[in-house]
């Protein structure tokens, strides 16, 4: 399941909800998020339990 919010910026970040990791309305989120191919305003974020996708070793706990 997944949410939707407009950032500041005017993106569309789609951002998974109840995800292990709270995230920032920003492409500078720690699950590194990328444009949608066909609307490159909208940026999805990846979760958390995805994170095999890419280098975790950044990532630091609350
Ligand atoms: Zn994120």
């Amino acid at each position: 399941m997944k949410s939707m919010y407009r950032s500041t910026d005017d993106l569309i970040h789609v951002v998974p909800l109840n995800d292990l990791r709270e995230h920032e309305t920003s492409i500078a989120c720690w699950c590194h998020p990328t444009p949608d191919e066909e609307e490159p305003c909208v940026i999805i974020h990846n979760a958390l339990d995805q994170r095999e996708k890419y280098e975790s070793g950044e990532l630091r706990e609350h």
